[in-house]
């Protein structure tokens, strides 16, 4: 069942079991989880960080920008989180995933002040192979763990 509506619980340590439609915040670790609003039941994991996912507070409810873009579910959701609600946005065509893929791209290398830096708003697509920008799944799955491992320890 799609979500309409996100619910925020600030955590130290995300939950093993997330509930649907509710978003974990762990400042801790800065990075929020949820279940995909599509219902698929998939962990929605979104790092914090300058080239990843914003998170606005405002005293109510919480925004995360850009867009969350599940591509690598089988559901492909695409939506925003704003303001606690979920705007639905139309599904990824290979397209805009490629597209995605080299803005983030560009973000990193940008946040990584590589040589192309000065030239980088000019750069439409980069000619080179891109790279998987999204760690492989293995990586998350042991991040997963290590933040559950944690949360079992403490
Ligand atoms: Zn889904």
């Amino acid at each position: 069942m799609k979500s309409a509506v996100l619910n925020h619980e600030f955590v130290e340590f995300i939950p093993k079991v997330l509930e649907d439609g509710m978003l974990y915040v762990s400042m801790t670790y800065a990075t929020a989880a949820h279940n995909c609003c599509c219902g698929c039941g998939n962990k929605v994991i979104t790092p914090l960080t300058p080239t990843d996912w914003k998170l606005i507070y405002d005293g109510e409810s919480i925004s995360i920008t850009p867009s969350i873009g599940n591509w690598s579910f089988p559901c492909q959701s695409h939506y925003w989180i704003k303001h606690g609600k979920i705007k639905w946005s139309g599904q990824w065509s290979s397209g805009e995933i490629a597209a995605g893929r080299t803005r983030d791209l560009l973000a990193k290398k940008k946040q990584f002040k590589s040589v192309e830096t000065a030239i980088v708003d000019e750069v439409i697509v980069a000619p080179e192979p891109l790279l998987p920008v999204k760690p492989p799944k293995g990586f998350w799955r042991r991040m997963w763990d290590k933040l559950t491992f944690s949360n079992e320890a403490d």
